[in-house]
């Protein structure tokens, strides 16, 4: 039997290297920081339940590798450098092979961005993974949900959709083959946090605000127009359908692209005259990025087609207590 302590030791604690950034990391009663002079520390806490933000089941690796990642993906829309992160874990059972699978899939996507672990807690539950991120970013840069501004374009990075149409292919809500499910299951269950392009827009002051897409894109753009106090027009057929979802007709394209949820794609405002230079870093880290709309004095938000005429999508953010 694995005991609390030789589970914590084996598989999260991990011999010191030269990347690691804590000046104290897992053992003591806390972790010590050491903050970079001058620099804000941007904390952000995500959960996953078993049965509620993943099937009883799904593989340790990919679940590894998710729990980070949606947390990361809120210092990205932040736009803050990731420097470490803590680990509360509620485990039915100490299962070796789930460990070190799920441990394996945390540090990959934790070293691939420098962030390192250090502390946490572990219990005896049902299967619950708390993640807390620390990251850190320079004083007033932050993309803030309350900074878009009336002419900003309306920004969105990489693909939407995928994600959603893996959950509908699950639940034989649409038909999918197999090779279409394995691959819009990749969004599912391995999301990309855009940490580079989030720090890019904020180093270099080229966004105003940006949230991550958790929960569908309309949903979560209403946050910045209602926190912003500003409306926008959305032209829906410009959204970036993923792969899979691209090829499927245009009404669910249209449904998943603007409200699928579970992309981890970042949506941001940004000044007109910023456009060369967010296509230039979006090119430089690699992640594309599309416009899809205007922010607006006028509030509430207008989903139009490519002529302009307003679209009449009845389509609603996830909400964890109205389901
Ligand atoms: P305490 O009882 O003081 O809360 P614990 O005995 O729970 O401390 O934990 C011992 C050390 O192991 C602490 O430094 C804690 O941060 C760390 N720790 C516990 N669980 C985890 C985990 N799942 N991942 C990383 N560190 C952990
Ligand atoms: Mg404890």
């Amino acid at each position: 039997m694995l005991s609390e302590f030789d589970l914590i030791k084996h598989y999260f604690v991990r011999p010191s290297h030269a990347a690691a950034r804590a000046t104290l990391g897992i053992g003591d009663d806390c972790a010590l920081l050491t903050p970079t002079p001058g620099m804000q520390t941007a904390i952000s806490s995500d959960m996953l339940v078993e049965g509620r933000h993943f099937f009883a089941g799904a593989d340790a690796f990919k679940l590894g590798h998710k729990s980070l990642a949606v947390n990361l993906s809120d210092l990205a829309a932040m736009g803050a450098r990731p420097v470490a992160f803590t680990l509360a874990l509620a485990l039915p059972a100490a299962d070796r092979d789930w460990l070190a699978g799920f441990a394996a899939g945390l540090f990959a996507l934790a070293d691939a961005h420098g962030c390192e672990l250090i502390g946490g807690d572990t219990t005896k539950g049902p299967l619950t993974i708390c993640i807390t991120v620390f990251g850190e970013l320079a004083p007033g840069q932050a993309l803030r949900r309350a900074a878009a501004r009336p002419g900003d374009d309306l920004w969105i990075s990489g693909t939407l959709g995928d994600a959603r149409l893996a959950l509908a292919g699950y639940w034989n809500e649409v038909t999918l083959s197999e090779a279409e499910q394995q691959a819009s299951a990749v969004r599912m269950h391995t999301p990309t946090p855009r940490v580079a392009l989030g720090r890019l827009l904020a180093e270099q002051g080229l966004a105003h605000a940006a949230i991550d897409i958790s929960d569908g894109l309309v949903g979560d753009l209403g946050h910045i127009l209602k926190m912003s106090g500003v409306g926008a027009t959305m032209e829906v057929d410009a959204l970036p359908a993923g792969p899979v979802l691209a090829t499927r007709d245009a009404a669910l394209r249209r449904a998943y692209t603007a409200a699928g949820g579970d992309d981890y794609e970042l949506c941001f405002t940004a000044p007109a005259g910023a456009r060369a230079a967010i296509l230039a870093a979006a090119d430089s880290v690699g992640t594309p990025v599309t416009r899809v709309g205007r922010i607006e004095a006028e509030t509430g938000l207008r989903l139009v087609d490519a002529g302009g005429q307003a679209l009449d999508l009845r389509l609603a953010g996830f909400d964890h207590f109205a389901s």
